[in-house]
Parts: structure tokens; C-alpha cells; sequence
């Protein structure tokens, strides 16, 4: 398929929404394109959060993200067995402190349970302390469906399943002007090509408010609200048996700073809650990381400030101003005015939760304009198997290395990652080939030493076995370098 192709559905934006939909979609017979502005897909929110696959408690009943989160967790069992993506329902205790937190929990009860969130519990100290030994507070909130999933990992999955059943992914072109004629949307990208299309959806993110605006449509502000976090070493992981999060507080902008086990085995600490003036606004600040440690070690005792190995931040895309705070839901509509053009905006959390069951609800706005035909050729299951290599048994090990050597070669020491896996994540599907794009697949560049060893092996494979120029790789966008030249 080539740009010159005339698209039923275009979507904008490879972050966990587009690319969920972008898969739900490939199940029908449509010619779809994913038009997404970085260099890989999941590079914006979708890579940057607590990956928690929310229970859904905390939304009010009748709301989009209630009735979504919910839906979209219980769908998460089985995708991620057929995307070979590791999650775990592991639980978690929304804990009260004081007295004055009590009715808070057993508002969030009743609320959960007016939006069908199955199994909850209030927990007494003895019942918490079972759960998770340490922790601290008088009562909690127990909810077993909550659970934990890798976000990066299942966003490159979606697109990947999306990929091999037929869908186009351009990556590196950013959506810079759209014209209606007719019932053709005409979609303009930086570097001066057109891609046209019947349907065209907005998933971009913190951007969603710039591509309506694109067609017209003024009435939709982005306000990016930032969340910093703690990475903390993997010997910390086994203290945290279930997540643990405060009891809310009315008109803070998220859900407070918790501990939340990723599926990896690390810990995160945050996210702090901050508006700020840019959607590009990545960097970390000192002032977080230092209110994040100290918080941090008052929920793990254990915590010395060398457990941190890095921090890092996501921006929620809130469509509330700072002096309003708080939470507005989901936009996810089909503008008739503008027909074919379906809208999704202010997807904050519980998105990545609810992406699956989004992509459900944009399948049937879709319906308004389009007539569905299923396939009857659709591959549900990706090849290979769920985690890393360093998490076989020994028999599977040997099994795997007896056919490919690769796996008997380790690049990475931290965690454990094979040449193979290294060499897997090269040859990816969507031919993406910066070096945050092995990071993100392979794993390598993410344990305690941060590259330290492996960024030397990885550039020998690239340039020895790919016939890779160091001076042509990039860490994850145009213009970011990683070599200029020889020092001697
Ligand atoms: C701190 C934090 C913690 C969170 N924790 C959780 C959690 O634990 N559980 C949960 O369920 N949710 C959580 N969320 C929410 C979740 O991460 C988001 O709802 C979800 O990732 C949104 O996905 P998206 O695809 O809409 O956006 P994105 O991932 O941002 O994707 C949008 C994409 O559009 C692209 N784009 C933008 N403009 C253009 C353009 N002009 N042309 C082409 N492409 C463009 C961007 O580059 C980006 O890749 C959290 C969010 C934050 C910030």
C-alpha cells in the first residue's frame, strides 16, 4: 500500500488509543493508515505512565471513563495473552491515613460498584497488613482487579498486530493542515505529502485540540498537566505484593503519589501532579524528585536514595485549567457537522485501561459512516512468547539456544537480555531503528546500569551486522545524535 492509496480510515496519533483502534478496525475490510509524528509509535503519554490497569472505582457512574475502565480491563486478560504481553491482576488497597478518610473509601465503594467493578472490599489493619505486609494506615479499599501491564510493550503489540493484519503505519509524519472536499479528507504532513481518506480519526494526544483546530474547531483546550516518577532497583520489588494508593482528595488533579509494582519487577514512586505551559515539557525537576524520595521512604523504609536508577515524566492531557483542577470526561464523538471525522480528546487516565474498549466505541461511530464487513483472515495471535528470555525456565532456554545460538549470548547484564532479542528488536516489524526503539522492545539500556555496558555491544551488532553508520544513529528523534565523530 503506498501514500498514493485513498484510505477508508486515517488515524492520527500512534500512542495505546490509535493503535488499539487501529488493530480493532484491521478486523474488518478496510484500508487503514496511521499517520503519527515521532520517529516509533508510544513515544508520547502512552510510554510515560504507571501502567496500572485500573479497576474503575474512581470514576463517577455514567461516565464515559467508568463505563470504558471498566470494560477495558476486563478485556485486557485476553489481549495480552494474544499479544504475548505480560500483566498480572495483582490488586490494590486505596488506604485511609486518618479518620476523615474513612467515608472516602466507602464512597469509592459504592461508586465502583454502581459501575460494576467486581470483588471490592473494605479491609481492616490485620486484613491490609495480609496483603501487603508494612503497609501503613487504619483502613482500606481493596479492589482484586486491578492489575499491572507494561504500557510501552502493549502499545508496540497493538500497532504490530495492527501491522500484520494490513495496517499502514507512517511514522515521522506530522499532521499539519486537513482539508475537507467532498467526502475526501485531505491530510497534509510536514514534509509536504498528502494522504487522503474517507474517515479520519484524531488520536493525538496532547495534541488533540491543535488537529480540531486544524478543521475549525475552536471550542477544545489542552491543558498538559505533569506527573513525575522514581525508577527504583529491582530489589525493591518484592516489598510490594499489591499496589497501594491514598484515599482521594477532592480537586487534586490525579489520583496522588502511590508505589505501583511494574510487570518487571521494579518500583515506580509518583506521580507528582504540576501544570505546565508545553505538551513538550519532559524534563524531570529536582524539587519532584526530592519531595517523591522523601514521600517514597515514608512508604518503604527500606528505600536508600541509591535505589533510584532514573526518573522520568508523563503529561496528562486535561482539558481543565489549573484553577479548576479536577477531572472532565472522555470526548470521544463523530462530528456530523464535519462527517467522517471522529474525535477523541482529554483521554487522560484511566486511557490506557480504557483503550480497548475505546477502540470498541469508535468501531461503532464508525458504523454511522462506513459499512463494516468482517475478515475471515484476521490473525489474533502475534509469533514468539510473553517476557524475556531471562524469565524461561531452564528446559526452555536450552531448547531455544539449541535453535538460535543468539539466545546464548547475553548483551545486556542488568537484565539479562540475549543478542537474539537485541537482533529481534532491529529487525521489527514497523522498521523503526532509533536506539530508544530497542530500549522499548528489548529491554536493553533499562536496568541499573542504564546502558553502561550494553550501549557499546549494541552498537558493535548495529554497525558490524546491520551496516549501521554510528554517526547516523538517533536516540529517539530527528537530530538526536548520539555520535558526531571519531575523538582520535
Ligand atoms: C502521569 C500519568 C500516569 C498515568 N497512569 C495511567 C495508568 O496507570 N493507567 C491508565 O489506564 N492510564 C494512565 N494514564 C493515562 C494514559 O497514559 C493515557 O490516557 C494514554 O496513554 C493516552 O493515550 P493516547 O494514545 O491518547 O495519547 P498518546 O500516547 O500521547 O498518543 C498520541 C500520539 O499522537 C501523536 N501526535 C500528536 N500530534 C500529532 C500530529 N500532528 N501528527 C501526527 N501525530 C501526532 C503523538 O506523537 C503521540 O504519539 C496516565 C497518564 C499520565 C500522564
Amino acid at each position: 500500500m503506498d501514500q498514493g492509496t485513498r484510505y477508508d480510515v486515517l488515524i492520527i496519533g500512534a500512542g495505546v488509543v490509535g493503535n488499539a483502534i487501529a488493530r480493532e478496525l484491521s478486523k474488518y475490510k478496510l484500508k487503514i493508515g496511521v499517520l503519527e509524528k515521532e520517529l516509533d509509535v508510544g513515544m508520547g503519554t502512552s510510554s510515560r505512565n504507571s501502567g496500572v490497569i485500573h479497576s474503575g472505582i474512581h470514576y463517577k457512574p455514567g461516565t464515559l471513563r467508568a463505563k470504558l475502565n471498566v470494560l477495558g480491563n476486563s478485556m485486557f486478560e485476553r489481549l495480552c495473552r494474544e499479544l504475548k504481553v505480560k500483566m498480572s491482576y495483582i490488586g490494590k488497597l486505596t488506604v485511609a491515613q486518618e479518620d476523615s478518610e474513612i467515608k472516602s473509601l466507602y464512597e469509592l465503594k459504592e461508586q465502583g460498584e454502581a459501575n460494576g467493578v467486581p470483588g471490592l472490599q473494605i479491609l481492616k489493619r490485620d486484613e491490609m497488613e495480609k496483603l501487603q505486609p508494612g503497609v501503613g494506615g487504619i483502613l482500606a479499599l481493596y479492589s482484586p482487579s486491578t492489575g499491572i501491564v507494561c504500557p510501552y510493550t502493549f502499545t508496540i503489540r497493538l500497532a504490530e498486530s495492527a501491522f500484520r493484519n494490513g495496517v499502514s503505519f507512517w511514522l515521522g509524519k506530522k499532521v499539519v493542515a486537513i482539508e475537507k472536499r467532498f467526502d475526501t479528507f485531505l491530510v497534509k504532513t510536514q514534509d509536504g505529502e498528502t494522504f487522503t481518506s474517507r474517515v479520519l480519526i484524531n488520536s493525538a494526544g496532547l495534541y488533540s485540540d491543535q488537529i480540531c483546530r486544524l478543521l475549525g474547531i475552536e471550542e477544545y483546550k489542552i491543558y498538559p498537566c505533569r506527573g513525575e516518577y522514581l525508577i527504583l532497583d529491582k530489589r525493591l520489588g518484592h516489598h510490594l505484593k499489591t499496589l497501594v494508593y491514598p484515599a482521594p482528595h477532592h480537586g487534586k488533579a490525579g489520583l496522588g503519589i502511590h508505589l505501583t509494582k511494574t510487570v518487571d519487577g521494579n518500583i515506580l514512586i509518583g506521580p507528582s501532579n504540576e501544570y505546565v505551559n508545553s505538551p513538550e515539557e519532559y524534563a524531570t525537576t529536582r524539587e519532584i524528585m526530592e519531595v517523591l524520595l522523601k514521600e517514597g521512604k515514608e512508604l518503604l523504609p527500606d528505600l536508600e536514595t541509591s535505589d533510584v536508577i532514573r526518573s522520568f515524566c508523563g503529561l496528562r492531557a486535561k482539558q481543565t485549567p489549573p484553577e479548576v483542577g479536577g477531572f472532565r470526561d472522555f470526548v470521544i464523538e463523530h462530528r456530523k457537522e464535519i462527517k467522517g471525522f471522529i474525535n477523541l480528546l482529554g483521554i487522560e487516565s484511566p486511557g490506557l485501561t480504557s483503550a480497548p474498549a475505546i477502540a470498541l466505541t469508535v468501531k461503532d461511530l464508525l458504523e454511522e459512516v462506513l459499512t463494516l464487513e468482517e475478515r475471515e483472515d484476521f490473525l489474533s495471535e502475534l509469533p514468539g512468547f510473553t517476557g524475556y528470555f531471562s524469565e524461561l525456565s531452564y528446559e526452555e532456554k536450552m531448547d531455544l539456544i539449541s535453535k538460535e545460538k543468539d539466545y546464548g549470548q547475553i548483551v545486556c547484564r542488568c537484565e539479562g537480555i540475549t543478542k537474539k532479542e537485541v537482533i529481534d528488536a532491529i529487525q521489527n516489524p514497523l522498521g523503526v531503528k532509533t536506539l530508544s526503539s530497542l530500549r522499548y522492545r528489548a529491554r536493553v539500556m533499562m536496568g541499573r546500569c542504564q546502558g553502561g555496558f550494553c550501549l557499546p555491544r549494541i552498537v558493535e551488532i548495529l554497525t558490524k551486522e546491520f551496516g549501521f553508520r554510528p554517526e547516523d544513529f538517533l536516540l529517539h528523534r530527528e537530530g538526536s545524535y548520539l555520535f558526531t565523530g571519531n575523538v582520535r
